[in-house]
């Protein structure tokens, strides 16, 4: 039987895999994972990431090894690797997952020129959306606006590929010892629960009773209990099919309550903006660096700011904006809801530019999906996919008044202000000057005072905006 490499990249799973499912067809699977250079610096760039990086590529030895194959595992430029390799086992091609930001299409460009050169077949399938770009778009271009992206998503039919019947084949070529997170200059375990097999569990117990409170859970920080799927889906330890099939046969439950379904379908146009980030950044290769909008891309954004580091380290004075860095820091994930606040107050309040919130994040998320990432930053700095007439500044006071109205998110995660009233908490201005003039001392274990008004600054970029976007349009 004729023999094809599968090269897993963030698509670390044997079920409804993409790849498998169409290399396994025809030919015997010799799996492969190349570590390299580009990867490697992604997984240098936040030690988390790394070590769940290394824990799923573990799991999925292990299940290559059930299934009575092998994984081969190198280092080095991916190109040059796999046409090395394809040629010391005898395989007439090399089928591997699509990327979707502009560094990753042109590097899986470059390998497939580079293979082919040599006369390998390169095959690149879709395998991270639920929906492959070209099924929506049908042109080349894409959809640059939300709203009709997701009509044309939900009339989509969502099939999981079987996998069942793939082949692999167990070789006797080199393999490189794992790669182990210290590798990657981090410090963190490769930690509990990162395999396919636990994520599965975790999902079907989400699917089962707490997505249906999600419509709450997205505005509600404090209890939080959103999927938590953006690390797996994002080194695929769960294929995006699979979710979107079972919350869509979820939703034809006849017995659910109005709210319930309500949840499901919320749930779903998550997956779909997923999907709409991930065709946006492959139609429009310039995004990870260039506005969408093109009336924005002469707008001036700060690089830099004198309250950028407290931002950074939670410490703005806005405890709802700190809370959400804190999270992140602690954990590598960041609740949803907190995220847009966070994002704009960076943007709007401190004026500077998304693509250094984007980059800061970077270092502490654990998903990997740089697609995302950019088409997020640019949506909430209103130079990207959102068509809003004005960029949608968020008042960090409202939205702790309204997301944690009891303070329980935010005295989670900033212990300094856990023993104050919710009155001080949801008026940091005035709990600031009272803390003025009772101790005029704010050393590091206290709570520093805004490092900004929030009206003034608003106002003055709404301004600027106006400004500045009426010369840009009239040019
Ligand atoms: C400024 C900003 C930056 C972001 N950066 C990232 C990022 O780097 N990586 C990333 O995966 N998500 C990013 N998001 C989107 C979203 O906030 C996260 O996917 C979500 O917080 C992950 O938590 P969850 O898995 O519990 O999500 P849930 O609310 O349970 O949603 C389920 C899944 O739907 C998808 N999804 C939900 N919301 C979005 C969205 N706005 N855009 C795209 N997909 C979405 C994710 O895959 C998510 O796992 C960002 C959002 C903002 C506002």
């Amino acid at each position: 039987m004729a023999r094809t490499i599968v090269a897993f990249t963030r698509d670390l799973r044997l079920d409804d895999h993409a790849g498998l499912a169409i290399a396994g067809r025809s030919a015997a699977i010799v799996p492969v994972a190349v570590v390299d250079p580009i990867a490697a610096a992604r997984l240098r760039s936040s030690p988390r990431r790394a070590a769940y990086y290394c824990g799923a590529l573990a799991a999925l030895e292990r299940e290559i090894a059930i299934r009575g194959g092998r994984l081969i595992v190198r280092r080095g430029r991916t190109g040059v690797v796999l046409r090395s390799l394809a040629r010391a086992v005898g395989a007439s091609g090399v089928v591997w997952t699509a990327s979707y930001d502009a560094k990753g299409v042109r590097a899986d460009r470059d390998v497939q020129e580079l293979l082919e050169e040599a006369g390998i077949r390169a095959l690149i399938v879709h395998d991270a959306p639920s929906v492959a770009p070209e099924e929506t778009g049908g042109e080349r271009r894409g959809y640059r606006a939300f709203v009709p992206y997701f009509e044309r998503w939900q009339q989509q039919d969502v099939v999981p590929y079987d996998t069942s019947l793939c082949g692999f084949e167990r070789l006797d070529v080199g393999s490189e010892p794992l790669p182990v997170p210290a590798e990657f200059g981090s410090r963190y375990e490769t930690g509990e629960g990162v395999s396919p097999h636990a994520v599965r569990t975790r999902f079907e117990r989400y699917l089962e009773s707490e997505i249906l409170h999600y419509a709450l859970a997205r505005n509600a920080p404090a209890d939080g209990e959103t999927s938590h799927l953006s690390a797996p889906l994002s080194f695929g330890l769960i294929g995006a099919r699979t979710v979107a099939a079972e919350v869509r046969s979820r939703r034809n439950d006849p017995l659910l309550l109005a709210e319930e379904r309500l949840s499901l379908s919320l749930f779903l146009r998550a997956l779909a903006q997923r999907d709409f980030f991930l065709q946006l950044a492959y139609f429009f290769e310039t995004l990870d660096e260039s506005p969408l909008q093109e009336k924005m891309r002469r707008f001036h954004f700060e690089r830099s700011h004198a309250s950028l580091d407290a931002w950074r380290a939670g410490r703005t004075g806005y405890p709802l904006v700190d809370a959400g860095v804190r999270e992140l820091r602690a954990t590598g994930w960041m609740h949803p809801r907190l995220r847009a606040i966070v994002a704009s107050f960076l943007c709007f309040d401190l004026g500077v530019d998304w693509r250094v919130g984007r980059d800061e994040w970077e270092r502490w998320l654990i998903e990997d999906e740089p697609a995302l990432s950019t088409g997020n930053w640019q949506w909430i700095a209103g130079v990207g996919a959102d068509l809003a007439a004005y960029p949608r500044i968020y008042n960090p006071v409202k939205q702790a008044r309204r997301f944690d109205p009891a303070g329980r998110y935010i005295r989670r995660w900033i212990p300094e202000v856990a023993a104050r009233s919710d009155r001080a908490l949801f008026e940091p201005e005035i709990e600031a000057r009272r803390n003025q003039l009772a101790l005029p001392i704010f050393g590091e274990q206290s709570y520093p005072a805004p490092v900004i008004d929030h009206d003034v600054a608003a106002r003055a970029f709404l301004e600027r905006y106006k400004r500045e976007v009426a010369v840009a349009t009239s040019e």
